[in-house]
């Protein structure tokens, strides 16, 4: 007997990068490929007083079935904490979801009819690409630079282009690019937005993790008419584990968010929201977030001086101020998916970067991840790669 499957089925594959993430398990392979929080800094001690507490205050309630929007002293602690990035909200605005990555699958089910078409940018993060194409849209790639989206480019296409649904972005330390939208942009994105009558999700795990120079406002700060959606996750700065992530957006829009939690699994684990609350509440969530940053900071600029060093002329990287990745562009001869197996070959790995572009394209471009790997490995997993760099230039 054949199964018949949804049509939507077909329009979702196993990616070959999924592949390449499972191979990186193998602890001899030195991988610069996944997007892996350093574990060693996970508060695991201050989680077993947490789990203990947790239990003890509240027995049973803790394991007890709870509300679809989530854990209200959750809420709260983090529409306080987004005040940060400059988001005047309080907890009416917030449902708690199981990571941003449910944000986004929920924002495809919210918005997107078959054929509508959904702005991105030029590369993309894969997660996304993934989660929105089950719903069938368009997907139109917005050119960008150091600076985010590039505006001209935006406009003309919001002036072309019917059946836009939303503009997708992740402004800060961008999944797969490390780069970050200025203000202006953001300022300018929202005001493009109103006028041609769009929403944006403003997916922003990273925002929090600069490393240097000034914090931006997220760009839901400068929203004036609610058409933003904003996603945030605790993974990035405390754990990912946990999967506790939220959609941050006005009350109307969180109403039909939760019609649609309701359905898909009706709330986020109750036991994991209280420990991520007690954790907001009664630990230093700012001292850890130092602690991450010190880390990464670290970690970037050895890499960045290893791969300036190492790699052949004619590659070039971004440089990140904040997040988790750094992504590099060859020459155009070259292709970052047949490079990728020769440095698996040296037990190196990363992730080719042609899946990061929704239309397909860009090979010769890779990302690799700065966050995970001790010190040691990052020195010599870009030596590796440097070498087969220069054989294949
Ligand atoms: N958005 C972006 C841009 C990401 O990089 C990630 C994690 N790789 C996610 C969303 C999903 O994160 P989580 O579901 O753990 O919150």
């Amino acid at each position: 007997m054949t199964l018949k499957y949804a049509d939507r089925m077909s329009r979702m594959k196993a990616s070959d990068i999924r592949e390449l993430l499972k191979l990186t398990q193998d602890p001899t392979i030195i991988s610069f490929a996944g997007g892996l929080p350093a574990e060693e800094l996970f508060p695991v001690e201050e989680l077993m007083e947490i789990s203990q507490k947790v239990l003890e205050d509240l027995g049973g309630k803790a394991l007890q079935y709870s509300t679809t929007e989530g854990h209200i002293p959750l809420r709260k602690a983090i529409a306080k904490r987004m005040k940060k990035l400059g988001i005047d909200m309080t907890e009416e605005n917030i449902l708690i979801t199981n990571g941003s990555q449910q944000g986004l699958e929920f924002s495809g089910k919210l918005f997107i009819n078959e054929g509508d078409v959904v702005l991105c940018e030029r590369p993309t993060y894969l997660g996304a690409i993934d989660a929105f194409k089950a719903y069938g849209p368009e997907f139109i790639e917005i050119q960008t630079d150091d600076n985010g989206m590039i505006m001209e480019d935006l406009e003309r296409v919001l002036k072309e282009t019917k059946k836009v649904k939303f503009i997708y972005l992740v402004p800060d330390f961008q999944n797969p690019s490390g780069r970050t939208w200025n203000r202006e942009r953001r300022k300018r994105l929202v005001e493009l937005a109103n006028q041609y009558d769009v929403a944006i999700i403003e997916d922003n795990p990273y925002g929090e993790l600069r490393f240097e120079g000034e914090l931006l406002p997220a760009v839901a700060h400068y929203d004036t008419t609610g058409n933003v959606v904003f996603l945030g996750t605790l993974s990035k700065i405390f754990c990912p584990g946990l999967r506790i992530g939220w959609i941050a957006a006005k009350k109307e829009v969180i109403e039909k968010y939760v019609l649609i939690k309701q359905s898909s699994d009706l709330q986020t684990n109750t036991l994991s929201q209280m420990q991520a609350s007690m954790f907001l509440e009664e630990y230093d969530i700012e001292a850890h977030i130092e602690k991450i940053k010190n880390l990464y900071r670290t970690r970037r600029d050895l890499m960045m001086k290893t791969m300036k060093e190492e790699f052949p002329e004619g590659v070039s990287w971004t440089y990140p101020e904040g997040g988790l990745f750094i992504w590099v562009v060859l020459p155009e001869h070259m292709n970052g998916r047949e490079l990728a197996i020769k440095a698996l070959e040296q037990n190196v790995a990363y992730v080719p970067g042609g899946a990061f572009f929704a239309n397909g394209g860009q090979e010769n471009t890779f990302r690799l991840n700065f966050s995970s790997m001790d010190e040691a490995r990052i020195v010599e997993g870009i030596k590796r790669l440097g070498k087969v760099l220069r054989e294949e230039i």
